[in-house]
């Protein structure tokens, strides 16, 4: 698998994805998408769009659906009134335990850091508690290994393990609550123990003031995600579209969260987008729809050329659910730092449409005329929501498709996007720059630029604007040579096989449309 460097690497040198506002030293967790990386982003967006929301057929169930099912879009403020963040939890709740190392300067979020012990092998856990000293190490998992280990803390770790025959590092969850043992922890790179604070909570929601007048009156929140916009239109959309539970509302747009510790290029940003669906069904059938969107959902992303071997479906210990959830999944990812979340997909009953109902004063209900019992009637429907981000869906789908093989002697750089995704649907070339070959490859371009993202490149020589193109995710290269002056056809030669074939030059367009579902 490609590593993070050679990836961020490439993003930056063929303009995918650029530090934000860099000539002026750029801003922690802010992304620019550059002129290919803009492209792909949409065309991840387009994807979910069109799969989701509007390429949806509501007349019959689709494949593994429990029934047939409406899917509505929706274009929400980012900045809401205040009150829907109070209802939502997120005022009080949404917040995340920071601690400082006051040696290194280091920030870390507390459930980020995990404090390990040193046992032998012979030695029974219980005798964690006396092992001195405790080393913390980045990360969420409670294994870690040697080098893991190492990494963080060099000679001291190895001093500690150097006598030892065997040797286990055992995991010590909840230490840094713990003022004695946060006592013997060493922070990673901290020079002595104990330099790390206590966990102190804190709210990532951005806030901002309306208005003129700065003051607790005016204070809003950029939003941390877009779901509560879905909510709190839940009855704006009941009223004026002809939907019917169980249906889902699907919204792509920015979202908000002041980080502690933004990392892992895009994959944790402070300004990101979200791809949210809330689907409202009874609280009967909420598991089986829980169950369809779950794995539905995964499926996409196996869709769209993710490698299935990298992908997997994490499904939620009951101790792990947020109070309100029934069920909960998460579509992980294996990065090159390390498995993570690309996606969850929650089963979140009828909390948050009641959290609004309550808080609001508004009857948020939905009313079935066709349910002849007049006692069910009315009733709050359950959600379930899958909820991705689009960011980390575009870092997924360029680091699976970073690709290093050998052609012609050479090694080259490859992006095996699929074709909905790839930037650039196809180029266009000259062989050389005369014999009127530039003209005919100008008039095919103009025609396939009215369908589709298509460049024209007439410089240097053949096989550097094939690697051009290669390293840019480009799936189709259109070459016009000798033979096409004489017989109306052109090479089109395929990015991952490089082979090639001839095609008649009024065949072109829909062949590469067809091929790209442009
Ligand atoms: P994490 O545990 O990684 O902080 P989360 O569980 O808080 O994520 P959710 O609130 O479920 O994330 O958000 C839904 C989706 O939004 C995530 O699966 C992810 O794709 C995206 N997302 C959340 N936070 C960020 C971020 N800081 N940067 C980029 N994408 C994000």
């Amino acid at each position: 698998m490609v590593s993070m460097d050679k990836l961020v690497s490439l993003a930056k040198r063929r303009g995918f994805i650029f530090p934000s506002s860099e000539i002026y030293g750029g801003l922690n967790g802010c992304w620019d998408y550059g002129p290919l990386g803009v492209e792909l982003k949409r065309n991840v967006k387009d994807a979910w769009w069109e799969d989701m929301v509007s390429r949806h057929d509501n007349t019959m169930p689709p494949a593994g659906a429990p029934a047939a099912f409406d899917m509505v879009g929706l274009d929400c403020s980012i900045l809401m009134n205040p009150r829907v963040w109070e209802a939502s939890g997120h005022v009080g709740g949404f917040s995340d335990p920071m601690v400082d190392c006051r040696e290194t300067k280091n920030r870390f979020r507390a459930d980020q850091l995990t404090v390990f012990g040193v046992l032998t092998d012979a030695d029974d856990d219980s005798r964690i508690m006396d092992v001195e000293p405790l080393f913390a190490v980045p990360g969420e998992s409670e294994a870690a290994t040697e080098a893991e280990v190492a990494a963080a803390h060099g000679k001291r770790f190895r001093r500690v393990i150097r006598n030892l025959r065997g040797y286990r590092l055992v995991a010590l969850p909840g230490a840094l609550d713990n003022e004695k043992l946060r006592g013997r922890t060493y922070a990673p790179g901290a020079s002595e123990p104990g330099t790390l604070t206590p966990p102190r909570t804190f709210n990532l929601m951005f806030e901002t003031h309306v208005g003129a007048m700065r003051d607790a009156s005016s204070v809003a929140y950029l939003r941390p995600e877009t779901a509560q916009g879905i909510f709190v239109n839940f009855k704006a959309v009941c009223d004026t579209s002809r939907v019917r539970v169980p249906f889902g509302i699907g919204q792509i747009g920015k979202a908000f969260r002041n980080e502690i510790n933004p990392r892992n290029f895009t994959f944790r940003s402070r300004e990101f987008e979200q791809m949210e669906i809330e689907f409202f069904c009874a609280a009967e059938q909420a598991g089986d729809w829980y169950r369809y969107w779950r794995d539905r959902r995964f499926q996409w992303y196996v869709d769209l050329g993710l490698d299935r071997a990298r992908l997997r479906l994490r499904e939620h210990h009951s101790d792990e659910l947020a109070h309100y959830a029934a069920a909960c999944a998460d579509v992980e990812y294996e990065f090159p730092f390390g498995t993570s979340e690309l996606e969850g997909i929650a089963n979140r009953t009828d909390f948050d449409l009641r959290q609004h109902m309550d808080a609001s004063g508004k009857d948020l209900r939905y009313f079935d005329v066709h349910q002849p019992d007049p006692e069910r009637r009315r009733f709050l429907p359950h959600v379930i929501e899958p909820s991705a981000g689009a960011d980390r869906a575009a870092l997924a789908f360029l680091c699976d498709a970073y690709d290093e093989d050998r052609v012609g002697g050479e090694t080259r750089t490859v992006l095996r996007l699929d074709p909905r995704l790839a930037p650039i649907k196809a180029a266009v070339f000259p062989l050389i720059r005369k014999g009127g070959m530039p003209e005919r490859a100008l008039a095919l371009y103009r025609a396939l630029r009215t369908k589709l993202n298509a460049v024209y490149d007439e410089k240097g020589a053949i096989g550097r604007r094939y690697r051009r193109q290669d390293e840019a995710g480009t799936p189709f290269c259109i070459t016009v040579d000798g033979e096409t002056l004489e017989d109306d056809t052109v090479t089109v030669r395929e990015r991952d096989t490089c082979e090639q074939v001839r095609i008649p030059i009024p065949e072109v367009v829909s062949y590469i449309s067809d091929r790209t579902a442009a």
